[in-house]
């Protein structure tokens, strides 16, 4: 009958009747059901044990002296301790139960006499089950509560790192890198007003120098992981450009992937490097060409003939001397170009010749090394620097040489494409060097643009590079308007493209 499993603990039940037959009677029916029953026989006495000990669930009879069931029931649902409990009023026969009044003061239900098991014991039941849903539901919103407080708290304390970082940070879509949200940080770097911001992409803002390899390196993050520490110039809104240290992480807002980027402003510190690096370089040079004079003195014997040990070592000292020359020469070109002290001489000048020239000029180093070159000119007029864009293309050879395997062949080629997908004009030039030697590893093709990045550390001694070549080709090229990126298979190969603009300016 009872739907309650043997298991369950039964509820405590307090019942409040002044009549001892109903007491009795109740109370033997429902503890023979299992239930625990307490029983008073005045309100007043049911009040206080209730309140000392809150029942499960409360008989309450209507009629009784000095406090009746109605203001009995009153006083429960008056008390934060008894408010909840169910009470089922009771009204003995001839009673006179007034419904309406019963429920308006807090009950939940009435039984009279005479008292039907099955009928009494149902609606206990039902409404124990009530309580104890009620119970879960306030157990369950008081944990939802918890939660968004929780939630709510981290949700500021986050809010309040994004604000108050001292380093630029801003949220934008992985898709497009269209911003959602940047901190004043961001604000202050850029030099924009929050609305010039968001909503518009990186591109759009023609934040970066580089916006494609930026794009590109986000559209790889799921691959890749997190972005820590790159360098990037930053252009901000009067253009000026910014050095600055650039960490991607992929975070997921509301089901859309987004990147969360965090800038480190080192322009100050980048600029004093550079100035120190390129005040050691001047300084460097001429006790260098006086090593190197004196080094070819001693080599023409002109004061005295050396051994053949010490020629040994001549020509030792003479070839460190003349890399460590090239080094400080290549750190002071770099940093001349970089700080526009270096303009480009642009003329019209034709890209069959540059190439050509280029490869003659590679044509010893490649058969020392016996690398065969295989060149493809193509005849279009170009403006440009010749000087500047034969060191470009001189140097890519040298790299694609020094990479390669004996026996290996080395592409140098052109041909024309347009601008876009959209644009039918053919009004680009793309050169390409192609290597079938070591290749790249995916992860480095960016970076090895950056000064002083080799994919191996080795690589400066083995190869006699100095780590800076592609950073002053990418310089060229960007001081042509032009793009410069690789691509790579590991033991594959390379290929370095050089993108350049066809458009004579107008007043040519
Ligand atoms: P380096 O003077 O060391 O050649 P670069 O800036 O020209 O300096 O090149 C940087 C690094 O990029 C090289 O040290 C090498 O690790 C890698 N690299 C450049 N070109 C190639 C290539 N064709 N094949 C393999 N690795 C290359």
């Amino acid at each position: 009958m009872s739907s309650q499993s043997a298991s369950t603990p039964k509820a405590n039940i307090l019942v409040i009747d002044d009549t001892p037959e109903n007491l009795n009677l109740l109370s033997a029916m429902l503890t023979e059901q299992g239930y625990k029953v307490r029983s008073v026989t005045k309100g007043s006495a049911g009040l206080r044990g209730a309140q000392a000990a809150p029942p499960d669930l409360i008989l309450l009879d209507v009629n009784m002296p000095q406090m009746n069931g109605y203001e009995v029931c009153q006083e429960l649902k008056a008390n934060e301790r008894t408010r909840d409990i169910p009470v089922i009023f009771i009204s003995a026969l001839g009673d006179v139960l007034d419904k309406v009044k019963a429920f308006a003061v807090g009950g939940v239900d009435y039984i009279t006499k005479p008292f039907q098991l099955e009928e009494v014991l149902a609606r206990i039941e039902n409404h124990l089950t009530i309580r104890l849903l009620q119970k879960q539901l306030q157990a369950q919103n008081a944990q939802l509560q918890q939660e968004i407080l929780e939630r709510q708290q981290a949700e500021d304390k986050f809010a309040k790192a994004f604000r108050s970082s001292p380093n630029p940070i801003a949220i934008a879509t992985l898709s497009e890198m269209r911003f959602i949200d940047v901190n004043p940080s961001f604000l202050k770097m850029s030099g924009y007003s929050l609305e010039e911001v968001i909503g518009y992409t990186a591109a759009e803002l023609r934040l970066s120098q580089d916006d494609e390899a930026i794009a590109h390196i986000v559209q790889l993050l799921p691959e890749t992981g997190s972005l820590y520490n790159q360098e990037f110039e930053f252009r901000t809104k009067t253009s000026e450009v910014k050095i600055v240290l650039l960490s991607i992480e992929l975070i997921d807002l509301d089901g859309v992937q987004c990147a969360l980027l965090i800038a480190n402003d080192i322009t100050a510190r980048k600029h004093l490097e550079n100035e120190f690096i390129s005040l050691v370089s001047h300084e460097l040079r001429t006790p260098l060409n006086s090593i190197l004079g004196a080094l070819d003195l001693l080599g023409t014997g002109q004061l005295g003939t050396l051994t053949e040990q010490g020629q040994k070592f001549l020509s030792i000292a003479t070839s460190n001397t003349e890399r460590l020359t090239r080094l400080v020469n290549d750190i002071l070109d770099l940093e001349r170009m970089k700080s526009g002290k270096i303009v480009m001489h642009k003329v019209k000048c034709n890209a069959a010749d540059l190439i050509i020239q280029a490869t003659e000029a590679m044509q010893a180093m490649a058969d020392t090394s016996q690398v065969k070159l295989n060149t493809k000119p193509l005849s279009v007029e170009l403006w440009a620097d010749p000087d500047r864009l034969l060191q470009t293309l001189t140097n890519l050879l040298s790299n694609a040489i020094k990479f390669s395997e004996p026996g290996d062949t080395v592409w140098l080629s052109a041909e024309l494409k347009s601008k876009g997908a959209f644009t039918p004009t053919l009004n680009t030039l793309l050169i390409t060097v192609r290597d079938k030697g070591r290749g790249i590893p995916s992860d480095k093709l960016q970076i090895i643009f950056e000064r002083f990045q080799q994919v191996d550390a080795s690589d400066s001694r083995k190869k006699g590079g100095t780590g800076l070549g592609l950073a002053i080709c990418r310089n060229i090229v960007q001081q042509h308007d032009g793009k410069i990126w690789a691509e790579s298979f590991l033991g594959e190969g390379s290929i370095f493209y050089v993108q350049l603009p066809l458009e004579l300016p107008n007043n040519d």
